[in-house]
């Protein structure tokens, strides 16, 4: 059975995005760029089903610039047996997205898809409910364990006050939340070797997919800044000021 896991190349979870000055986007100039944190944890449960025998192939697939190479280096070294790159330059929305995945999954027939369950970029949290959709196959979404047996897949979702186990019938996608697993580091030697892991270039005509945007962005604009708080001495100075602002129990 064949993985396929998307991996998007994002903004570092650890850099503070800058709003470009004309409200069009976010700044990502000489900005660290990583790969999505979901995705390295989709990734990671990918490598442990081919550890324990049940996935006999790892594949990595990003869409993105010709810089998300490096993204999928990345991924090989964590483990992926072999790599695509859909290149666009553009910003692709989650459908178009979900289109060429589903167009890659046609050619591979994976047995599972594992996708992150968002992209820290844009949160939009719909790829993974597309793609299966698109392929008509079932989901399993906020994934916090995932076991296969036979031809079937049991995945533990995190939902409103609690976990919910659902058994779906294979092929079917799968997305990862935060407490699937602690994804590992890739080691020195498996990122010389990732170098010479099969790595394909492919455009989204090769897929004949149309990625024309279907939104329009109105603004971006950054986070109101907060109001300093005061520090009061007392109760009854709390109190005045509660009344002051007009709020009371
Ligand atoms: P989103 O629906 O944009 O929040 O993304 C959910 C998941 O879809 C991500 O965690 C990735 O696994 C996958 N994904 C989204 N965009 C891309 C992309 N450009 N390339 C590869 N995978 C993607």
């Amino acid at each position: 059975m064949k993985v396929l896991v998307p991996v998007k190349r994002v903004i570092d979870y650890n850099i503070r995005p800058r709003v470009k000055a004309d409200g069009s986007g976010v700044d990502l100039v000489n900005v660290k760029m990583s790969m999505n944190p979901f995705d390295e944890i989709a990734l990671e449960e990918a490598v442990r089903l081919r550890e324990k025998g049940q996935a006999s192939e790892v594949i990595a697939v990003s869409i993105g610039p010709a810089k998300a190479q490096d993204t999928l280096r990345t991924a090989l070294a964590m483990g992926a047996d072999r790599a695509i790159l859909i290149v666009v330059e553009t910003e692709v929305e989650p459908l178009a997205v979900a289109k060429l995945l589903k167009a890659v999954a046609d050619e591979e027939q994976p047995g599972v898809v594992i996708l992150g369950k968002q992209a820290i970029d844009d949160d939009c949290n719909q790829t993974g409910q597309m793609l299966a959709a698109l392929m008509g196959r079932p989901q399993g979404t906020f994934a916090s364990a995932v076991s296969v047996a036979g031809d079937r897949v049991e995945v533990t979702r995190e939902v409103d006050g609690g976990l919910e186990t659902v058994s779906l019938a294979l092929p079917a996608v799968i997305t990862a939340d935060l407490r699937l697993n602690e994804p590992r580091y890739a080691s020195l030697p498996n990122i010389m070797k990732a170098r010479s892991k099969p790595l394909a270039q492919k455009t989204p005509a090769d897929y004949r997919v149309d990625i024309t945007p279907r939104l329009t962005t109105l603004k971006v604009a950054e986070p109101p800044v907060r109001a300093a708080g005061v520090v009061l001495d007392s109760v009854d100075a709390l109190v005045a000021k509660l009344k002051e602002l007009g709020i009371s129990a």
